[in-house]
């Protein structure tokens, strides 16, 4: 069966982003709610492609966290359309600027997070695919505290040629040091891989989830770009209270290694102590 936006009811925008707007909809047939993602047929082109790479991306991926797609259709004024399974906590931001409504931070539920988000990066770098954007608002919830991968509008192929234009993408705050390095980020030289990015930028996320602000910047700073990258890569490792747990510690010191070539992949971070015996399955 073919999907058509007239199939689908819209309920609410769940917000905006680059280029789109996602709306929680209603199947009228079913009355199943989903997520949709639509991008309008007259943006630019660095939107479409986006879209476009969303698209192939979330087809080659199955994963219990990545997002699953029910569908993609195209309306007849030209809007793409991504038919997503809904995540009805948001997104991780959400998590951090509510806490305490629902969900209580701690480190027992930032390993069951942490465990997830590397099941989810463990598949796509098993694939070949750079995320590139891993950050608190692109991992979704859901009540049971199943977290997803979401938002591959900025992610990469690997498997392609690389692309020395298209480097600078992502949010910069989430950007490990080496992605600000010309001489290995993008140009494919030097010791660069694009697999520890994530896993620099999944360790600043778990750091902000229990700080409860950005971890490189005083509380309520705004920085422009240069302060931001100065602090990424000049600026001392970010320091934890002495409260949390050796565990916690190290592997967050795993993640925020400033040498990518020191920092842990995604399936040797799955036998840390910190995640390895952690459950997180819904009882
Ligand atoms: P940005 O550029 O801000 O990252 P974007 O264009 O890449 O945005 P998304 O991150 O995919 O768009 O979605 C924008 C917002 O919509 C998310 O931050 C989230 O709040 C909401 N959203 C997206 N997908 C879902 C979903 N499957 N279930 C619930 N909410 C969702
Ligand atoms: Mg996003």
């Amino acid at each position: 069966t073919t999907l058509a936006a007239s199939d689908f009811e819209k309920l609410q925008v769940l917000g905006h982003g680059n280029g789109g707007t996602v709306y929680k909809v209603r199947e009228k047939r079913t009355s199943n709610i989903y997520a949709l993602k639509v991008v309008h047929g007259d943006s630019d082109s660095d939107v479409r492609r986006q879209i476009l790479r969303e698209i192939s991306i979330l087809r080659r991926t199955d994963s219990p966290h990545i997002v699953k797609c029910h569908g993609v259709f195209e309306k007849p004024c030209g809007d793409i359309a991504i038919l997503m399974e809904y995540m009805d906590e948001g997104t991780l931001d959400n998590l951090i600027k509510n806490q305490s409504k629902n969900i209580n931070m701690n480190e027992e539920l930032i390993a069951k997070i942490a465990k997830q988000v590397l099941q989810g990066l463990d598949h796509l770098h098993a694939h070949k695919i750079v995320h590139r954007d891993i950050k608190p608002s692109n991992l979704l919830v859901n009540k049971d505290v199943i977290v997803k991968i979401s938002d591959f509008g900025v992610s990469k192929m690997m498997c392609r040629t690389l692309d020395p234009c298209n480097s600078y993408v992502g949010t910069c705050a989430y950007m490990s040091p080496e992605r600000f390095d010309p001489e290995t980020y993008g140009t494919g030289g030097g010791n660069y891989n694009g697999y520890a990015a994530d896993i620099w930028s999944l360790g600043l996320t778990l750091l902000e989830l229990y700080m409860g602000h950005f971890p490189l910047l005083p509380q309520g700073q705004r920085p422009d770009w240069a302060t931001l990258m100065c602090a990424i890569c000049f600026g001392d490792r970010p320091s934890l209270p002495d409260s949390v747990s050796e565990e916690f510690r190290s592997f967050i010191e795993c993640c925020l290694q400033k040498d990518s070539s020191k920092r842990l992949s995604a399936s040797d971070l799955l036998l840390h102590p910190f995640v390895k015996d952690v459950d997180y399955s819904v009882s």
